[in-house]
């Protein structure tokens, strides 16, 4: 999501005449757009920060902004600012339009801009956004989010869930669609409890794959306690709605299900997978999964192995977990020491990769539409319906929909040529 954020934030730039510099070394304004949602995306902006002010010492006009979720926090705000004075500009999450202006105004008065000012307006009309995916375009649908998982900083950084107008993703989709991309992602917190007054998440499926042209649309996140049979029906029958679902379970345990707030157990979560694969046999799954929230045991920790076996996910991002100041579970009881967390992750980690082989396997010989959104001298990348990722030799142009043969798996990787 911050990708897309970033893109907007090219745009905003290009809008007053901006222009993206070929390197570091050479720009005049820099912004780094930070993430908080876990610790290792803070420290690698401090880490950035370093070089930028070796930069700075070097070009004593470089404009330095930071701008993001780490900074929408007042007191990391603050601190950043202690520690690096040499930065120009320090915004949230909310006023990420108005950024060039600020850095303007920092240059030609020479002050120091802060503002975190919270701005839960949804601006009208289609984003303008500088997407350098020629295939591909993110979609934004919604902001915020309402949900409150104990474990997730989200909810206090970008505030509550607000939904943009269906008519003006509407026009966005067609526009991209119009300029040729074939994969439209929407985005948003929680997808599934989109709704602009009139159109819920359905509704608004069901317009945008109405669309004329060739294109297939992917969406996240979906949240498994708001993710409707209504929705799973009509992803199986709209041939523009791609065969995907990222669905996070974060734990296989009902019991830390309930300590992170979830508000779904493994026994729904189950009944929603067993529809998907009921109605789409072929359907990809993808999943979230926290390992080490507080208190999680051993037998807990089994029950996420026995979940990821019982599902068979395309692919699994694990996160340890990461305490977060100012959540509920950064002050719970029985924080998981860090090499048990270590030891846990590995052991996931290793487990998926037995189920990705063998299903990478399975594609073998297979024929699939797919999408190349990449190509480097007569070899492409390309991506599936169900979001499998096949390299591939042969006639094909970037951007364009392709049938590929599978003709072998290296581990999980799939490797095939054009049909
Ligand atoms: N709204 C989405 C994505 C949230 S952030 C959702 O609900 O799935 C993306 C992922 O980061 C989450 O799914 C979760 O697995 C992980 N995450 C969030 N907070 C975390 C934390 N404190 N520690 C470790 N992982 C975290
Ligand atoms: Fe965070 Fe939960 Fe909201 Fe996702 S749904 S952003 S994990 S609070």
């Amino acid at each position: 999501m911050n990708v897309h954020e970033s893109e907007k934030l090219y745009a905003s730039f290009a809008a007053r005449g901006t222009v993206p510099a070929e390197c570091a070394e050479e720009a005049n304004v820099i912004v780094l757009n930070t993430c908080c949602v876990r610790e290792g995306a803070e420290t690698r902006v401090i880490g950035n920060l370093g070089y930028v002010k070796k930069l700075k010492e070097r070009n004593k006009s470089l404009i330095v902004a930071v701008c993001g979720c780490m900074t929408q926090q007042a007191d990391v705000a603050e601190k950043l600012h202690k520690r690096c004075p040499f930065v120009n500009v320090i915004t949230g999450t909310y006023k990420l339009s108005r950024l060039p202006e600020m850095t303007e105004k920092a240059e030609k008065e020479g002050i120091f801009i802060l503002d975190l000012e919270k701005d839960e307006s949804v601006p009208r009309g289609a984003n303008e956004a500088m997407r350098r995916t020629p295939a591909s375009a993110f979609v934004n649908i919604m902001y915020g989010c309402n949900n409150f998982c104990t474990y997730c900083i989200v909810p206090y950084v970008k505030g509550r869930e607000r939904s943009r107008n269906a008519a003006d993703i509407e026009c966005e989709v067609r526009r991209l669609i119009d300029e040729g991309r074939r994969e439209i992602v929407l985005l948003g917190q929680n997808v599934n409890s989109y709704n602009d007054g009139d159109t819920d998440f359905r509704g608004l499926l069901d317009r945008l794959s109405s669309l004329p042209g060739d294109y297939w649309i992917k969406f996240m996140t979906s949240h498994p306690k708001d993710l409707s049979d209504d929705v799973i029906k009509i992803i199986a029958e709209r041939p523009a709605l791609a065969k995907y679902i990222h669905l996070p379970l974060q734990s296989g345990s009902d019991r830390i299900l309930a300590l992170m707030n979830r508000k779904y157990d493994i026994t729904s979560y189950m009944r929603k997978i067993d529809l998907i694969r009921e109605l789409m046999p072929e359907a990809g799954l993808t999943s979230d999964i926290i390992i080490g929230f507080p208190t999680e045991t051993e037998e807990d920790y089994e029950a996420t192995e026995n979940a990821v076996r019982r599902v068979g996910y395309n692919n699994l991002f694990t996160f340890i977990y990461s305490k977060r100041t100012g959540t509920p579970a950064a002050v719970m009881d029985g924080q998981v020491p860090e090499p048990v967390k270590k030891e846990r992750i590995a052991r996931l980690i290793d487990i998926q990769a037995g189920i990705a082989n063998a299903a990478a396997k399975k594609c073998v010989g297979k024929t699939y539409r797919v999408l190349c959104d990449d190509s480097d001298g007569g070899r492409h990348t390309g991506k599936t319906s169900d979001d499998r990722v096949i390299v591939f030799d042969g006639e094909a142009r970037t951007g364009e929909f392709t049938d590929v043969i599978v003709t072998h798996a290296k581990n999980s990787k799939l490797y095939g040529k054009v049909k």
